[in-house]
């Protein structure tokens, strides 16, 4: 085979792991499960130059809207969904609903809901110790921002974590083809666009601004403020609790990401819906959610329990039993 070929085959392999994330899950012999993944570093990047498409495309209200929007709901799917639900089952559902909120959360291009509930589960039981996949004490807040997202490790999805809800066909399928509902709404922007502009033209949209802003630059921002909750969220902030790990409540982060900046909270009681313990805390997932709860969708809400309300104010000087790790 000439060298054309093998580069021919081996983009070919990229490509197929990239659509079907379950056709090649065995790393080769000898490769480092922690080496960068070129497959998955090279969207990761290519969709941040693709911001840079501002430049031609231009901007308008309704394209501003529409990236505020979808920043919006997909940042309450993963919160409200993929974390709240698939990674924690505090609250129940049906069968029916588990689907649409998996394909909602699909849409925040943060891989399918069994692979984000699978490491999300392994962050919790191994909390900033070697085993937790994104523990900015371990590897660095670069690691724990993006760094782990762009691995070999994160190729496929660790099933046996997630046996609960891997049953589902309909969630393994969303899960396998993870890019499925991403290439959707990016084909449903840019058809929404190029409407727009034929029959609105006063709006100043077109199909490449729609598609710039409601999905590229849209998805970026969701990601980078859902990236914080792994790295910053272990750093910057106040402890309420001594948790044995370096969780950390932020005001800030806690606006940014809908309610899971009160990420010491919820390090201390990982299972409650809510979030913001304290009525000051402001969790604006657990509001849309008990909205949720009135409209019939989801039932069962967990609440925070009384031990741990009363358990406040243990740690607010971060003399906690990590306080070593964290002066680090
Ligand atoms: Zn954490
Ligand atoms: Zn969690």
């Amino acid at each position: 085979m000439s060298e054309i070929q093998q580069i021919g085959v081996s983009l070919w392999k990229l490509l197929k792991r990239w659509f079907d994330t379950y056709s090649e899950t065995e790393l080769a012999s000898g490769q480092d499960s922690h080496a960068m993944d070129l497959g998955r570093i090279l969207p990761f990047i290519g969709l941040h130059v693709a911001v840079l498409a501002v430049f031609w495309v231009g901007w308008s209200p309704i394209a501003i809207t529409t990236a505020v929007g979808l920043y919006v709901v997909r940042m309450f799917a993963i919160t409200g969904f993929y974390h709240r639900y698939f990674s924690h089952r505090s609250y129940r559902t049906s069968r029916w609903m588990q689907f649409v909120f998996a394909f909602i959360g699909a849409s925040a291009v943060q891989r399918g809901p069994l692979w984000w509930a699978a490491n999300h589960r392994i962050h919790h039981s191994h909390a900033d110790q070697p085993a937790d996949v994104h523990s900015p004490m371990q590897h660095g807040l670069w690691w724990s921002h993006v760094g782990w997202l762009l691995t070999h490790d994160q190729r496929s999805t660790k099933l046996k974590y997630v046996k609960d809800f891997s049953r589902y066909p309909e969630l393994r399928f969303l899960d396998r083809f993870d890019v499925l509902v991403p290439l959707i709404l990016a084909g449903s922007l840019f058809l929404f666009g190029g409407w727009l502009e034929h029959v609105h033209p006063n709006l100043g949209t077109s199909a490449w601004q729609m598609l710039t802003w409601g999905f590229v630059i849209s998805t970026v921002a969701l990601w980078h403020g859902t990236f914080t909750i792994n790295s910053l969220s272990h750093r910057f902030g106040r402890r309420r609790y001594a948790t044995p790990d370096t969780s950390r409540n932020n005001f800030a982060l806690a606006i940014l990401t809908f309610g899971e900046g009160w990420h010491n909270n919820h390090h201390q009681y990982p299972t409650s819906t809510r979030q913001g313990f304290q009525w000051w805390e402001v969790d604006i997932t657990y509001y849309l959610l008990r909205g949720f709860q009135l409209c019939g969708l989801i039932w069962d809400i967990r609440p925070v329990p009384a031990w741990v309300l009363n358990q406040q104010d243990l740690d607010q000087t971060g003399q906690g039993i990590n306080s070593k790790k964290i002066a680090v």
